[in-house]
């Protein structure tokens, strides 16, 4: 038996829990994020792991770092998340184009990533509430840039003994992810748009989360609040599957030599994707560069230039809104590490990034990072990256992952790497169908989104998929919007119906 995993904050508050409680908890008292005392080393070799599916390379992977959950349990909660709500029975397929692998891990309910951990964190957390005999309600209080909000809807919806609340910045998504977040049914359900952006929605969520006398007041009415936010141990987690996942089928398939290293791109915004692969990297996959792409908001692209982490900058919308953030939560599960595990030395910086929104880190930090590389690329760097690609191969990718694209191909021509390169996919094109028409030179303002995907569908070849189609005529249930100081009345309002 592998030893046991346990969980504390970042910041330093004092005790460790088990999984199954930082998973109910969300986001420490402090609030730090939950961190692992020791990353585990995968158990099985990576080519007898290429022999398993999807669901069995889930529990290879899970259960290393959720230690306290049974594998009767894990392994629920795995066939429950992972079967008939993806289109494709690998779940998360790899395509080839253009010299790089696409992982395509928008094959979920929603069409975005976040579906690879939001279909398993509600199995997860109600498992967690049973072990742990809680019999409050639970609460998931979520800040959405976009896409995370209807993962989270679409997972917890209709869950018995939760509830969940969505904040999303009512000016700062597309239509389409609007129109699938307002139409979500279940009587569990809220979504709130804020006037306010992501950042502003984070921050808070965050503050009302740490509000102890909050906590106190809803405990007598019978609920606790948990994040459904990255930040959750519960999202990173499965995560670091699909990582495992995709090296061990390019071993299968014959694409790399065992052993042999590969590099990854992930378009970033809150840092939790790449994180997963920093931890997948860290359990024994041969992953050589974790190459982090940002888009106009490049706080992360200048840090790993000059180790500062700077916020004061202008918030950009761009049409990768699901990347639109400066400040990047996982980023402190990172720094915490190459801070060797040093809580006290990450609360300060955190101090640091609340009261003048910037931090530096040492040199020594610095030289840990030495595996990441980061990259950017502009709105038109990215657009003609998806009309280039297409043109060239066929192959359409929604605009998060042409930032990703994008980067991959300025990384290759400043560096010679010609290593295996995997990119991770991270939503359906047609989640982003206006802003995919018009990389394509086929816009039309006239149009709604729905007649564009009509449009996007006749170009690509590609089927509509169900979460758009869907949506189209259905019922908008969710029409609040508040200020972004007046959230935390909001969810009371919402808990006294
Ligand atoms: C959330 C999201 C990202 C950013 O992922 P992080 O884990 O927050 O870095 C990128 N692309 C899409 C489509 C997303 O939904």
């Amino acid at each position: 038996m592998a030893k046991e995993v346990l969980y504390s904050s970042t910041r330093g508050a004092k005790g460790q829990i088990k999984a199954s409680e930082a998973i109910l908890r969300g986001l420490a008292t402090d609030g730090g994020l939950y961190v692992p005392d020791h990353i585990p080393q995968l158990e099985k070799s990576l080519r007898d792991i290429s022999q398993m599916s999807y669901q069995e390379v889930a529990f290879e992977v899970m259960k290393l770092l959720l230690t306290d959950y049974t594998e009767e349990e894990l392994k629920y909660c795995i066939s429950h998340a992972y079967d008939s709500k993806f289109d494709t029975e690998e779940i998360a397929p790899m395509a080839e184009a253009d010299g790089a692998y696409y992982l395509e891990l928008y094959h979920g309910a929603t069409i975005a990533f976040k579906d690879m951990a939001l279909s398993i964190l509600p199995y997860l957390m109600t498992t967690a509430a049973k072990k742990n005999n809680v019999k409050n309600e639970i609460v998931i209080l979520t800040a959405t840039s976009g896409d995370t909000g209807k993962a989270a809807l679409a997972g917890f919806a209709d869950v018995p003994g939760t509830k969940i609340i969505v904040f999303y910045p009512k000016h700062g998504v597309s239509p389409i992810q609007e129109q699938q977040m307002v139409t979500q049914k279940g009587d569990n359900t809220c979504v709130i748009g804020i006037e306010g952006n992501f950042d502003d929605a984070q921050t808070g969520v965050k503050k009302i989360f740490t509000d102890p006398e909050l906590a106190k007041e809803l405990d007598e009415k019978g609920f606790q609040f948990s994040s459904a936010n990255s930040i959750n141990i519960g999202r990173l987690v499965p995560q670091i599957v699909y990582y495992v996942f995709a090296y061990t089928r390019l071993l299968k398939e014959g694409r790399i030599a065992d052993k042999e290293t590969i590099n990854v791109v992930v378009p970033t915004g809150n840092f939790g994707n790449i994180l997963a692969a920093y931890y997948a990297k860290n359990m024994g996959v041969p992953i050589a560069k974790l190459i982090c792409a940002s888009n106009s908001n490049k706080v992360l692209f200048d840090f790993f230039q000059t180790g500062e982490y700077d916020r004061n900058r202008d918030f950009v919308l761009t049409a990768s809104p699901s990347m639109d953030i400066l400040i990047s939560s996982n980023l402190e599960r990172l720094i915490y590490h190459i801070a060797g595990d040093n809580a006290d030395k990450d609360a300060e910086y955190m101090r640091q990034l609340t009261s003048e929104g910037k931090y530096e880190i040492t040199d020594e930090m610095r030289s840990k990072l030495t595996d990441f590389f980061g990259g950017f690329a502009t709105e038109e760097e990215t657009f003609a990256t998806i009309k280039n690609v297409f043109e060239k191969t066929g192959y359409l990718m929604d605009t998060h992952t042409a930032v990703a694209s994008s980067v991959y191909s300025k990384y290759v021509k400043e560096t010679g790497d010609k290593a295996v390169t995997v990119i991770a996919s991270t939503a359906s094109p047609f989640k982003f169908t206006r802003s995919v028409m018009n990389a394509l030179g086929k816009g039309d303002d006239s149009k709604d989104d729905f007649a564009l995907a009509d449009e996007l569908s006749a170009v690509s070849g590609v089927e509509i998929p169900e979460a758009v189609s869907s949506i189209r005529t259905a019922e908008i249930r969710h029409k609040t919007v508040v200020d972004k100081a007046d959230m935390q009345k909001a969810v009371l309002d919402f808990l006294k119906k």
